[in-house]
């Protein structure tokens, strides 16, 4: 360590002790050159933890359980394996640290999730989606339910499970 009071590069450690309940370690120093004291503290650096930047504008710390719920819950008790719900809710994480450093939109988690779960249940998506978007615009899921109804394959039957406006039927 530089000294401070001379900058000469080198010194003796006379006294180290642990502050803060051990998260930070004090250390008495004394130059070698001019032997005058100092102190120097050491600590874990900070690990930059993703946050979510919520609608109203707070920030919460990025939580993987509750992504994990909100799949979850929109899976209810379809058959879909355990694994690919852990898979999606890891894809979903990965993808958002990647693109965002420090905070990350809670709609761009929201989106992810709903991408994610359109290609894994139908179902599941439209349960997701109908949750999601009474936070957000209802006209913008009014759209989604008409693409969704616009696409082919086994999706009309399941779009028969909920009722027109919107509420569940089974
Ligand atoms: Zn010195």
């Amino acid at each position: 360590m530089v000294c401070p009071y001379c900058e000469h590069n080198d010194d003796k450690v006379i006294d180290s002790r642990a502050a803060d309940g051990g998260r930070v370690v004090r250390r008495r120093r004394e130059c070698l050159k001019c032997e005058r004291r100092f102190t120097t503290y050491e600590r874990v650096e900070e690990t930059t933890r993703l946050m979510v930047v919520k609608r109203d504008g707070t920030r919460v710390p990025f939580n993987r359980e509750n992504v994990l719920k909100g799949v979850l819950a929109a899976c209810g008790k379809r058959a879909i394996p355990e694994e690919s719900k852990q898979a999606l809710v890891d894809e979903v994480e990965e993808e958002i640290t990647r693109e965002f450093e420090r905070e990350a939109p809670s709609r761009a988690i929201g989106e992810r999730v709903m991408q994610k779960l359109a290609n894994l249940d139908k179902v599941a998506y439209v349960r997701f989606a109908s949750e999601y978007y009474q936070f957000e615009n209802v006209g913008q899921f009014v759209e989604e339910l008409k693409e969704l109804d616009a696409r082919p394959k086994d999706m009309k039957d399941q779009a028969r499970l909920f009722g027109s406006d919107g509420t569940k039927r089974e």
